[in-house]
């Protein structure tokens, strides 16, 4: 089944108001294995409105439609949708009648423009709002289904889960299919990089579905796969995992939902190893990272900024010719700070990183960018250096991401490099 998404307000097409209510209702036809055909904003406006829905209709069986059903003068969708389709209104007393009893408990002023909001195009069946006043309307035409809702996103979507979904399934039983979904989260390769290294993969002929998507400073690729027979969806899923896994997997952080974070998180808890960190360049992000997962006492034991010079010889030990001769921003400093860090908190490991965040601080040798990170396990400490080529607030997280991947290559036991 093909559903059409049509928004209504001027509101959206000002730019004054994002439109969630499209995204929120396309996640959720996706998730029933339906298709979305398009998605339309138009303004408070019969004309656009009623275009607009011949234009959607023409590609979907069904157009979900949102905004417009309010008390105020700006609030015709109810009107246009009946012009659209030449049909009159019908006051529904059911629907007045929830109206006035909520106005009525919570001590709110009736005025008779509320009324309007219990009519509906001829032959419309009304949907009931729980959360709010409108109620929505489901007009069946042609073979066709016209749904209308508020625009009030909590309303809108309680009306869709709650009411629509289950009425649009008894409506096109056949359509629902199953849907088989991956999501893979790679880090520390660029977008254009991922897509060559797949250019040569038929997902069209696997009948899978991929997308891209980048998400500062990781990529995220997403697989779908739709079938009547949901173990034959979940069969492509694993074919096309494959393929992606055998080219890309050392990219590859996390399948499904995890944050690198909690990879590392689950990583170190598992293996009962103990942490420490010494930052300087990123300020704490990598300790905010790491303790936004729960139960993060199990593995961290301390952190500290050590921002100056003198805080990174007073804290870590660092001797003060290391940091003379070959720079705050080295290797030699990065991978004694990761040892004193260590040192002071008597765990398994020390992470540490230093780096030069910008936007002045650079040089020739060092530019902007330039960020050391090393691990001490006791035995030997491994640092690797990066380019980061953005601004300042990138370059802290670009930074903290290379951290933890540097501890989950760690943990992984992935090789020296
Ligand atoms: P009401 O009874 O509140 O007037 P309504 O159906 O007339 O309901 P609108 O007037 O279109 O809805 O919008 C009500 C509120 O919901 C506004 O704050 C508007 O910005 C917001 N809204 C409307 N459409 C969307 C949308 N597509 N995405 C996000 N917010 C929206
Ligand atoms: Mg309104």
């Amino acid at each position: 089944m093909n559903v059409g998404i049509l928004t209504i307000g001027n509101e959206l097409i000002s730019g004054k108001t994002p439109d969630t209510n499209s995204s929120f209702i396309a996640r959720e036809i996706n998730r029933q294995g339906w298709e979305v055909a398009m998605m339309m904003s138009v303004g408070d406006d019969t004309r656009e409105i009623g275009k607009a829905l011949a234009h959607v209709l023409a590609a979907a069986d069904a157009v979900i439609v949102t905004g417009g059903l309010g008390p105020t003068v700006d609030d015709i969708t109810t009107e246009a949708v009946a012009a659209a389709f030449g049909l009159g209104l019908t006051m529904d007393e059911q629907a007045l009648g929830h109206i006035r009893e909520r106005f009525a408990t919570r001590h709110r002023r009736w005025t008779e423009n509320n009324a309007k909001q219990a009519q509906f195009p001829d032959g419309a069946e009304p949907i009931e709002n729980t959360v709010g006043t409108a109620w929505g309307f489901l007009l069946k035409r042609n073979g066709k289904i016209v749904a209308v809702m508020p625009g009030v996103p909590a309303e809108a979507r309680q009306m869709l889960t709650g009411g629509l979904i289950p009425r649009l399934r008894r409506e096109f039983p056949a359509a629902a299919r199953h849907v088989a979904g991956r999501l893979m989260k790679l880090s520390g390769i660029t977008e254009s990089a991922v897509d060559d290294t797949l250019a040569d993969v038929d997902f069209a002929g696997m009948c899978v579905g991929i997308g891209f998507y980048p998400r500062f400073p990781e990529i995220e690729i997403a697989l779908t796969a739709r079938d009547a027979d949901g173990e034959r969806a979940e069969e492509r899923i694993r074919a096309a995992e494959a393929e992606v896994k055998g080219r890309l997997g050392r990219y590859i952080f996390a399948v499904g939902g995890d944050t690198l974070e909690a990879v590392v998180a689950a990583l170190l808890t598992e293996k009962r190893l103990t942490l420490a960190v010494a930052e300087s360049c990123t300020g704490g992000l990598i300790t905010d990272r790491l303790t936004d997962v729960p139960g993060s006492s199990a593995f961290l034991d301390r952190a500290v900024v050590t921002y100056s010079n003198a805080s990174k010889t007073e804290l870590l030990n660092v001797p003060q010719e290391v940091i003379a001769k070959f720079g705050a921003v080295s290797r030699e400093t990065a991978s004694l700070m990761a040892e004193g860090v260590r040192r002071l908190g008597h765990t398994d490991l020390g992470l540490a990183v230093t780096g030069i965040a910008g936007p002045a601080g650079g040089t020739d040798l060092k530019p902007v960018g330039t960020v050391f990170i090393a691990l001490a396990d006791g035995r030997e400490t491994r640092c690797r250096d990066h380019f980061l080529r953005w601004d300042r607030r990138r370059v802290k997280v670009s930074a903290s991401q290379q951290a933890l991947l540097l501890l989950k290559d760690y943990l992984c036991g992935a090789g020296h490099d």
